[in-house]
């Protein structure tokens, strides 16, 4: 047996075929666990991109003319596929992540329920029939495919983030460019894989492997790309807003958040802040739902804030399924929480707990509460994406509201309290796409509308029905007949 310690090579998947970049270029990916290398990564440009969306271009009308329930079909047997393979899967999420094995299993869970959820919609698809003014005339409204569909990701939820958008894309009739997060780039692949042997055919699933400005970027340019649903941080969506607009595609833009988490003075204190170490830390806090702030009635704020204290000393951060959350993403990134810290810090802010580097291998980060800040403080707007939460004393209903709604972001808010009317107007008055009354942040399921206002995105919805509005446009139709021809 010979012993190789050559690294995996990932590569692009254009037209059903796997190939290297074209200028032959790769870069390595780390793993956040170890922060060595796990694998080697086609580096794509725009030659790359330009063959990505001809082989998409060129299978897209075939696949629009098959039923929509054949198209259902064959992505049930995709999910079936991952269903078989989904521990394989699942390894692969947690060695590009460094989540837990049991966290990248749950994750993977989701992925392939949203798999079936969007194959089954392929036996509804509805559309809706409206009776006319005019006698003997009806109107009725068809969903039709796009074209070429741009997918663009984050790699907090790898296999979630792929799953999230390629269902929904391909069941209406569009043929996908995935543009793979470089944090993540072997789930894409490894899902493509799956995909194709299940019976997806060549091109109508290629994956781009590379970094956004060489790979993204182009994708986002090309005017044979109709749809471009991007999943990621505000400033790129911001940009891809820009460029995508002045040619007029359509753009789904699912991006950041700096989600609130209530806590009143008649909540379940205990229940609350089990809600808020999960909101907040879980999968290192990398998700765009987590609860980055913690906004707690004075009445309730000591308690609270000792129980949180002692539930944070509690968890433990590593790589395995004995850990509570893992590594964040790369190296960079926790370079930008750990300065975000300091600067809070230099201004003022007391960190409570955490704040430092672990002292180990790979990329962790210790779970940091940061009090003593004011809601405009940079530290209370901006995403850190890591395991960081800021604490804020309110003396109200109104100002705890109020507190919520001072951030430049909207995508989901928490409210802890027994009050149904609080938990009313709560529901009514905070900006956000996503509520939850006595729940975390995060954790909505795949058959249910996702997405943000304000700076969280564009108003569309992921995923639940509402994801197939992203991937169709509507044709009205009106038949009007003649009675007296019968
Ligand atoms: P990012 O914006 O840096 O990168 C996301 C993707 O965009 C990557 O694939 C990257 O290569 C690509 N990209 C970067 N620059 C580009 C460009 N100029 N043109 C085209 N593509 C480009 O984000 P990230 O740090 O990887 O992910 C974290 C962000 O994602 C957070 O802001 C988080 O809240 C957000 N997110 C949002 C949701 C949601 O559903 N709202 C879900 C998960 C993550």
């Amino acid at each position: 047996m010979t012993v190789t310690t050559d690294l995996a090579t990932i590569g692009n998947v254009i037209g059903g075929e796997e190939r290297s970049a074209a200028s032959g270029e790769t870069f390595e990916k780390m793993s956040p666990a170890t922060g060595e290398a796990i694998s080697v990564v086609a580096r794509s440009t725009p030659e790359d991109v330009h063959a990505a969306v001809s082989a998409a271009g060129d299978a897209q009308p075939a696949w629009a003319a098959r039923t929509v329930t054949e198209r259902g079909q064959i992505l049930r047997a995709v999910a079936q596929a991952m269903e078989q393979e989904r521990d394989a899967l699942a390894a692969t999420v947690s060695a590009e992540t460094g989540k837990s094995p049991r966290d990248a299993r749950g994750e993977t869970d989701g992925a392939i329920e949203l798999g079936y959820f969007i194959a089954g919609e392929g036996r509804r698809f509805y559309g809706k029939t409206m009776p006319s003014a005019t006698p003997n005339r009806q109107a009725m409204t068809f969903r039709q495919p796009l074209g070429v569909a741009g997918l663009i990701i984050a790699a907090n939820t790898p296999i979630a983030n792929v799953a999230w958008k390629v269902f929904p894309a391909l069941l209406c009739g569009n043929a996908a460019v995935l543009k793979a997060s470089e944090d993540a780039p072997q789930t894409a692949l490894a899902f493509a894989r799956l995909a194709h042997d299940a019976g997806l055919p060549p091109g109508i699933l290629n994956v781009l492997q590379g970094y956004g400005a060489e790979a993204g970027q182009p994708l986002v340019e090309d005017p044979r790309v109709a749809v471009v649903s991007f999943t990621g941080s505000t400033a790129v969506g911001r940009m891809i807003a820009r460029i995508a607009g002045e040619r007029l595609a359509k753009v789904c833009l699912e991006l950041g958040g700096k989600n609130p988490l209530v806590v009143c003075d008649d909540a379940d204190l205990d229940k609350a802040a089990e809600a808020a170490v999960l909101s907040a830390f879980s999968n290192a806090g990398q998700r765009c739902a987590a609860g980055s702030r913690l906004i707690v009635f004075d009445a309730v704020y000591d308690e609270f804030r000792a129980d949180l204290v002692e539930r944070t000393a509690d968890q433990k951060v590593g790589p395995g399924d004995e850990h509570d959350f893992g590594p964040v993403i790369n190296e960079r990134q926790l370079e930008n929480m750990l300065a975000a810290v300091e600067r809070a810090r230099a201004a003022g802010a007391t960190v409570v707990t955490g704040g430092e580097r672990l002292d180990r291998p790979g990329f962790y980060l210790a779970p940091t509460i940061v009090e003593n800040v004011d809601a405009g403080d940079e530290i209370s707007r901006t995403e850190l994406f890591g395991p960081i939460t800021t604490l804020h004393k309110v003396s109200s209903f109104t100002e705890a509201l109020e507190a919520a709604n001072a951030s430049p972001y909207g995508l989901t808010a928490a409210i802890w309290t027994r009050s149904i009317d609080r938990a009313q107007e709560f529901a009514r008055g905070v900006v956000a796409g996503g509520v939850q009354v006595n729940g975390p942040t995060y954790g909505f399921e795949p058959h249910v509308p996702f997405g943000g206002e304000r700076d969280s995105g564009t108003g569309w919805r992921e995923p639940g029905t509402e994801a197939l509005d992203v991937y169709s446009d509507w044709k009205t139709v009106y038949v009007t007949h003649d009675p007296e021809a019968v």
